[in-house]
This record gives C-alpha cells, structure tokens and sequence, in this order.
C-alpha cells in the first residue's frame, strides 16, 4: 500500500462483523470504561480508555503505518510524547546527546525538567557535524536526540550516519520528525529507533489540535514507552483522535502543496532586493541541499527569510502582511509569520541566538495551502510599505 492509501483506509476497515453498522470511519468512542461478559473476558481488548480507546487505538495503528513503523502511541500533546520517552528510557545519572537548537519547548523539558529535577545528564552539541555527536559519546550516553531541520535556522542531522553510530554503541536513536511530517522524511527506514511527531502541526494540519506521536518497531521498546503512556497517562483523547484520523487523510495532498508553494515564495524572496538571506532547505543555495535531496522525499514548508532593514522595519513588514498570520507554530493550512528573536525563541540568550545566526530580521514563515499567487503578491505588497 502506498502513502496515501494507507493514509485513508489503516486503522479505519470497515467492520459490518458482531452487529456493527460498517462506518466507513473509525467512530469517537466516548466510554470511559468497557462492560465484559465474563471476568477473564474484556471485550474485543478493551478494559479502561486510559489504556485503550478504539478510536485512539484506530489513530495509533494509522500513526504506525504512516511512518513504516510496527508502533503507534498517540499523547496528549507532543511534549507529553517526549516525556514519555524520556520517562520509559532514562534514570538519574544517564547521559543524553541532543541538537544545540531544538524546539524551545523540548529545550525547557530537559533542561528545567530532565536536567534539574531528575540529575540526567545534556550535552547539546551541533548534530549537523556527525564527528561532534561521536566525539560526545560517554559511558552512560543511552539517548541521542536529533531535529532534522532544526528551527528556525533549518540546519540537517544526517540521520543513517548518525544511527550507525548509534547502533554501534547501543544507543538510541530518537529523530523528532515534526517539521518534515511522515510523507517527506522517514526516520525509522534511516535507522532511527524512535520517530517523534508534534500532530499538532502537520500531521493534524489544520491548528486545531494539541497532540504528540511516538512510532517504532522494537517490541520491547514499545511496550516501554506504552507502560508509561498507560502509568503516566497523558493519553490522546478520543475526539483529538478523530481530528487527527481526519487530518491525516489529506496529509500528502497537503504536504505537496506545502513544498511547491514553498519554492515559489522561497524562490520569490531570494531575488527580492528588501532580503538579506532565505533559509530554506529545498534551495541549492542551502548548505546541506545535497543531504536534504537524499534524506528527505520532499523540502516541506518551513523558511526562515533575514530581511534587510532593522527590527522595526522587519515589524512593519510582518503588520502589513494579509494572509501571513502573526503567530506561533507552524504546520497548518493558513500560513503563519513570525519573529523568533521576540517570540519562539525570545527565552534563548542573545549570545546563543548570535551564534545560531538568529538575527533581529528573521523571519520564520509556515507556508500555508493557499493559493500561491495570493501569497506572493501578499509579501510584495507588503514589501512595498517597508
Ligand atoms: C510544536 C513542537 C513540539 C511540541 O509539540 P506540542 O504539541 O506543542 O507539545 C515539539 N517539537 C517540535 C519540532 C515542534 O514544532
């Protein structure tokens, strides 16, 4: 089955078996709790929807099959997925490896979190160079944690090299895919142990869901990770479920729109003289665009655009703009334009965000579905107030 199809139909068969009325779409199973006929006999699996709910359970299966895993657990969000993870994985005194730029939130939970609650152990190191991952490596490393792009400045891990020498050492691999979404970078087939997902971005798609994914195939590492979604609880509920089921349906049709709108606006603003630099990995003028043509099937929807000017120009510019909503996240239909210098990435100390090239005039731009056209005579219209 190809992409798209086991998008559609996994986790949804129709069942016309035991009196069920066929629903071509798995139904919100509300129930909190399910009545057995027997004592030894819960029905059909199911006992209390903490530890499953079919319509969790249909949305894990599709999650699974999505990113080629044998695995699926859906989370309340996707920061309760990497506790998860890190909960099932880790004990005071382990050693983790993780990107120097990750997602601010992932940032927080380790640091404020992992680090000082629970004495385990982060080096950050740029994960873009393999060699600076291998030379990180110590006795207690049980973790590598990778972004691939990163956010904002879109910098590649490559995942294969990286999961070899993971392997090697017995470590384990885990690749937050968030940005890429499962129809353009597959983790697990690269080598990775654990793919990650926010589906509150793409996966959901349409910004009106919180969630998190966690998919793998080792069975043990499965049942790991599901002991804690289970003892932990921090479960999917089944209406976000069902969103989700549904966002998922269109999640190639919307990621291929998402990539050809992507060049065209990327394309439009390199030429533009009111920019200084476009960070977008589908340009050759990216650094790692060779990386990002083999290791992901397509270049996404996420640009990072260093404008000329200063920060109050850069301001203007965003104000002036009609279809670019001002917000945080990324990943949804309508595009959105934000300033991670003030906002995402407002709480990363200026000498860290110097280092990173994250300047007063970048801008971090989700490229939305709309109509490409549109977006474009968008930004230009706005150019022409700054
Ligand atoms: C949004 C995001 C998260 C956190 O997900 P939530 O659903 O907001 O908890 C983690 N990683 C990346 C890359 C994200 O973009």
């Amino acid at each position: 089955m190809k992409f798209t199809t086991k998008s559609i139909h996994i986790g949804e068969e129709p069942n016309f078996k035991d009196g069920a009325t066929g629903d071509v779409i798995a139904p919100i199973h509300l129930s909190t709790t399910f009545a057995r006929d027997e004592v030894e006999n819960p029905t059909a699996g199911y006992e209390y929807s903490r530890s499953l709910n079919p319509t969790r359970n249909a949305l894990q299966q599709k999650l699974a099959a999505i990113e080629n895993a044998n695995y699926g657990l859906a989370f309340s969000s996707g920061l309760a997925a990497e506790t998860g993870v890190l909960m099932a994985l880790l004990k005071t005194g382990d050693h983790v490896i993780a990107t120097d730029d990750l997602y601010g939130g992932t940032l927080r939970l380790f640091r404020k979190v992992f680090a000082a609650n629970y004495a385990i152990d982060f080096s950050f190191v740029d994960t873009s160079i393999t060699e600076k991952v291998e030379a990180a490596i110590i006795p207690a490393t049980k973790l590598i944690w990778i972004e691939s792009p990163t956010n904002p400045m879109l910098k590649l891990s490559d995942i294969a090299k990286i999961a070899i020498i993971a392997k090697q050492k017995g470590i384990c691999l885990v690749v937050d895919n968030t940005f890429m979404s499962p129809y353009f970078q597959n983790p697990l087939d690269l080598g990775a142990d654990i793919a990650l997902h926010s589906t509150s971005k793409y996966i959901n798609g349409h910004s009106d869901s919180i969630g998190g994914a966690v998919m793998l195939n080792d069975r043990s590492l499965f049942e790991k990770v599901q002991f804690i979604q289970n003892s932990a609880g921090a479960i999917m509920s089944p209406f976000d479920s069902y969103l989700v089921l549904r966002g998922i349906k269109t999640l190639s049709m919307r990621m291929k729109q998402h990539a050809e709108n992507s060049i065209k606006v990327a394309e439009f603003l390199a030429q533009h003289p009111k920019v200084k630099k476009v960070i977008y990995p589908g340009l050759e003028s990216h650094p790692q665009y060779e990386l990002a043509k083999t290791q992901m099937k397509g270049f996404g929807g996420m640009m990072s655009v260093e404008l000329k000017g200063n920060l109050d120009s850069t301001k203007k510019f965003i104000k002036n703009l009609h279809y670019f909503s001002l917000a945080e996240s990324l990943g949804g239909v309508e595009s959105l334009i934000e300033l991670p210098a003030l906002m995402t990435h407002a709480s990363v100390p200026l000498e860290d965000r110097r280092k990173l090239g994250l300047s007063d005039t970048l801008i971090r731009i989700s490229v939305g579905v709309e109509d490409v056209d549109d977006l474009i005579g968008d930004l230009e219209g706005a150019f022409r107030l700054v």
